[in-house]
């Protein structure tokens, strides 16, 4: 029998994480699918292929003609599309699917969390709780948040460049993870005084979240979307013996 083919729905660490592990056992090969939103995605054992399937139809027709025997879908935990895409598609073709969705962070009494909805919730709110803010919520959301910029100091950090920031705006490009001294000195050096970020869980993200907490300042946080239904695990390490268990 030929080794069994698994996609990996990617753009995480954990994505990466679970392609390495099946690279190191045989009877497995692996497809790892990235959006391809960063310019240089990091190395990834198996295949790599990225770029839209083009919607539910598309990944429909991809999962046909290639017949995995699972689709692991280890998107981020704030990726709208692509969960409920795979769920229909794999249950349409009667393909196996696992979501494989990290932990939310625990939060610490010293802790000052604002949990928000969403973005939009976050710009209503956001002027009354600091006068300079860190946003790290990425590209999804710079416009929402640009709306606030004559109204208090923006500190925007993404991966990617942004264009077209209006006068004022800091923007600071740079790629997870970070470590706590990194994002504590970021935080002094602006005089950030409240945090935005997407409840994205993870240690890779975490630093911010223990950096505003010995700061004791505000986080915004934005509620993570809803998952379809179906099993999960919550690290890579738990995705391998449901794996191992399918006929
Ligand atoms: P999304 O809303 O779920 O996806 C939007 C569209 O991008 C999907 O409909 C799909 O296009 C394509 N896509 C998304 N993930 C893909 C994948 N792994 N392989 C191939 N196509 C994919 O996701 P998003 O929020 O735009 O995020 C895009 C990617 O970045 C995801 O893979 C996610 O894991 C990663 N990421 C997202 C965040 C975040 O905060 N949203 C943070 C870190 C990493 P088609 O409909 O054409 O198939």
């Amino acid at each position: 029998m030929g080794a069994r083919l698994v996609l990996i729905l990617g753009g995480t660490a954990e994505a990466t994480e679970l392609a390495r592990a099946l690279a190191d056992r045989p009877g497995w090969r692996t497809v790892t699918s990235l959006a391809g939103r960063t310019s240089t995605p990091g190395k990834v054992a198996g295949e790599l292929r990225q770029g839209g399937f083009g919607g539910i139809a598309g990944l429909t027709a991809w999962l046909a003609a290639e017949r995995p025997a699972a689709v692991v879908d280890a998107t981020h935990p704030f990726a709208r599309q692509m969960p409920s895409h795979a769920a229909e598609a794999c249950a349409a073709l009667g393909i196996p699917r696992l979501r494989l969705l990290r932990p939310s962070w625990r939060r610490d009494a010293e802790d000052r969390w604002v949990e928000v909805a969403d973005a939009t919730e976050a710009v209503r709110i956001l002027p009354s709780f600091g006068k300079t803010a860190l946003l790290t919520t990425g590209h999804e959301a710079v416009q929402l948040f640009l709306q606030l910029h004559q109204r208090m100091r923006l500190v925007l950090r993404s991966i990617e460049p942004i264009p077209d920031l209006p006068l004022g705006v800091v923007h600071v490009q740079a790629r997870p993870p970070f470590t706590l001294e990194a994002e504590s000195a970021l935080l002094a050096r602006y005089g950030v005084d409240v945090l935005v970020s997407k409840a994205s869980g993870g240690a890779a993200g975490h630093a911010k979240i223990l950096a505003a907490r010995a700061r004791g300042i505000p986080v915004v946080l934005l509620a993570r979307p809803p998952q379809p239904d179906g099993p999960t695990a919550t690290d890579p390490s738990g995705a391998l013996p449901w794996l191992c268990g399918l006929a």
